[in-house]
């Protein structure tokens, strides 16, 4: 019997989910199929059910349905919970399961790819919307020593410092207000999917190991351009963190850890 996943969201034109998932099904040999749902914007919950309904196993979920996903779940596992948002379900004994693998995909692509240490980091996170909140946890669970939270809008910032200080050590800014260095510099603003500059001073780069930009297929960004010109160390935009949070996904759907290097390599757009 051949099993279903796919990728819910709208729109889907650019997704690259039904690719990466089709390599890694082909490296185990593995009896499924990947597709693509651009479910209706007011009818995302009917599209999951008719889905699993009709068999399928998995599926990942992008803009704009993630908290909908979370919503309609039986079950949610932690990093859902703490998100109040999921990236992928799948059906268990009748039961649909949400977990959320974004911020756990950065964290292995950061360290495991990238080869920079996360444990003992001091953070810096430019932005304080869903991609930020995804990875707060798994990074202090991963052993940093803080995360400053950076936002245009402070508000936002000390929402994300209130919920989830229990977790660690975490301080709100505003964007233009911070000064210090830090080890790695994590973009999670959609600044980049405009070619936005964000407005930050180069200290923050002087002695940074990597500045990361989370949005992916965009080249240079100028974040990533300003903080290679301010002295960081190392830059990469968030096409490893899409591969591994699919890979994520990909060991809770079918117990198998796939390779993502070559996955990674073929989807890489060259950062100039
Ligand atoms: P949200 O809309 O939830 O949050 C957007 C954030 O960006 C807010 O903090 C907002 O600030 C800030 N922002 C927007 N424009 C600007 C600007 N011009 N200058 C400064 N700050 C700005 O988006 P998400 O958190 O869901 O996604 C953020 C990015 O992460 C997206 O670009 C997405 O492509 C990327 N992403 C990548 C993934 C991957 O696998 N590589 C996975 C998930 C997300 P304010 O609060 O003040 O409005």
């Amino acid at each position: 019997m051949t099993d279903h996943y796919a990728v819910f969201g709208n729109p889907l034109g650019h997704t690259k989910s039904p690719q990466i998932h089709t390599a890694f099904a082909a490296e185990f040999g593995e009896d499924m199929t990947y597709g693509k749902v651009e479910a209706p914007l007011d009818g995302f919950e009917d599209s999951v059910r008719a889905f699993f309904a009709e068999g399928g196993m998995g599926l990942n979920v992008t803009v704009p349905f993630k908290v909908e996903a979370y919503d309609l779940a039986d079950q949610c596992l932690p990093a859902a919970a703490i998100c109040g948002a999921s990236n992928c379900l799948k059906i268990e004994n009748g039961q649909i399961l949400a977990d959320n693998f974004d911020g756990a995909g950065l964290l292995r692509d950061v360290e495991k790819n990238l080869g920079v240490p996360v444990s003992g980091a001091r953070i810096l996170l430019l932005g304080a919307g869903g991609a930020a909140r995804g990875t707060i946890v798994p990074f202090l669970q991963g052993g940093a020593e803080s995360i400053t939270i950076a936002n245009r809008s402070l508000r936002k910032a000390e929402t994300l410092c209130e919920q989830l200080g229990g977790y660690g050590s975490l301080t709100p800014a505003r964007l233009d207000d911070v000064t210090d260095s830090y080890d790695i510099v994590l973009n999670s603003t959609s600044a980049s999917l405009t070619g936005a500059e964000i407005p930050i001073s180069d200290s923050v780069y002087s002695g940074a190991r990597l500045a990361y930009d989370l949005v992916y297929g965009k080249g240079k960004t100028p974040f990533l351009a300003h903080a290679e010109r301010a002295g960081a160390e190392q830059i990469a935009d968030g096409v490893g963190m899409l591969v591994e949070q699919a890979a994520e996904a990909f060991v809770w759907w079918r117990g198998k850890r796939p390779d993502t290097a070559p996955v990674i390599k073929d989807l890489t757009i060259p950062l100039v």
